[in-house]
């Protein structure tokens, strides 16, 4: 397991290497403030408010839903971090950000925009980063040869990213996606972004001759709709926290290892694989869902 869990800035997460070059970004275009958006407990919210906080930026937030009564997981972080919240409705995923980005402007404000996710070429530089890094970690641990890599797959960013690492560096291992959100982003499919990301990264990387394998996306589970937690997810959780000792979350790490057990169920996977599982964090969420009925262990 490659532990995106704990990259190691207010509870961690995949975020976090996307955000080192889009606050690079930010920084360099003299704003005085970021704006970014998501759902109400979108752990990418969470990391963004954490570094403008490390980083002395101040930082908004465009978020689903209404106001609630209780602020817990994610949303309790973001309050601490200082952000500043937008509640938004039905847009979860940054639509009102212009209309918001307007209002800071009239205000005498200079904003950058992070995209839903962080998923942009700039963004997903720090998945090619994360390959290279995992190529080291390999070497240096003599670990196996990996013949898969699974990981959930939802703005696009880290599929990108990681998609165009493994064409920089000629790895041979397969990327496997568990689609966690059935709905295009923005009425394009999922893997049209992808594969337009990675290939705005390879240019940017001023390797556009580079060409990306083919997104293998596996969408099935996803089905059930964003942030439902079933019985795939269930399982999951309860399974690698009471083999392991480690903890998944219920929207998307959850969903990407019960995709994965059921591959293996199915032997599309089997004991001749070697699988890597890229755990991209969100445990905060775990703490807004106590709901969660856990497999408590008999006595
Ligand atoms: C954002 C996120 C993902 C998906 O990453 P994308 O780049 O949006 O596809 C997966 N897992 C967790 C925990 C996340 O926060």
């Amino acid at each position: 397991m490659k532990r995106d869990d704990q990259t190691g800035l207010a509870i961690s997460g995949n975020k976090v290497r996307k955000l080192e070059f889009l606050f690079g970004e930010a920084f360099a275009s003299g704003a005085d403030c970021v704006i970014t958006g998501g759902a109400a407990q979108s752990n990418h919210c969470r990391q963004t408010a954490a570094a403008a906080a490390q980083l002395g930026m101040e930082c908004h937030l465009a978020l689903g839903g209404e106001e609630p009564d209780r602020f817990q997981g994610n949303l309790l972080l973001d309050r601490l971090l200082g952000a500043h919240l937008h509640w938004c409705g039905e847009d979860r995923k940054g639509e009102r950000i212009p209309a918001l980005v307007e209002q800071l402007r009239e205000r005498g404000k200079t904003p950058y925009v992070i995209p839903y996710g962080g998923s942009n070429g700039t963004g997903a530089l720090g998945l090619v980063d994360a390959v290279r890094e995992l190529q080291d970690q390999h070497q240096a641990q003599a670990l196996p040869a990996f013949t898969h890599v699974v990981f959930a797959s939802s703005s696009g960013g880290t599929h990108a990213g990681l998609l165009a690492g493994c064409s920089l560096l000629r790895t041979d291992y397969q990327l496997i996606g568990i689609g966690i959100d059935k709905e295009d982003m923005g009425g394009e499919p999922l893997s049209a972004v992808i594969v337009r990301l990675a290939d705005e990264v390879l240019y940017r990387l001023d390797a556009a001759a580079t060409s990306v394998a083919a997104v293998t996306l596996e969408m099935r589970y996803a089905e059930p709709g964003y942030g439902v937690v079933g019985d795939v997810e269930r399982e999951a959780l309860s399974l690698v926290a009471a083999t392991k000792g480690i903890l998944l979350d219920p929207v998307y790490t959850g969903r990407a290892m019960g995709g994965l057990l059921d591959l293996i169920r199915n032997r599309r996977l089997t004991s001749e694989h070697t699988v890597l599982f890229w755990h991209a964090g969100g445990t905060p969420a775990l703490f807004s869902s106590a709901h969660l009925p856990c497999s408590a262990a008999t006595s």
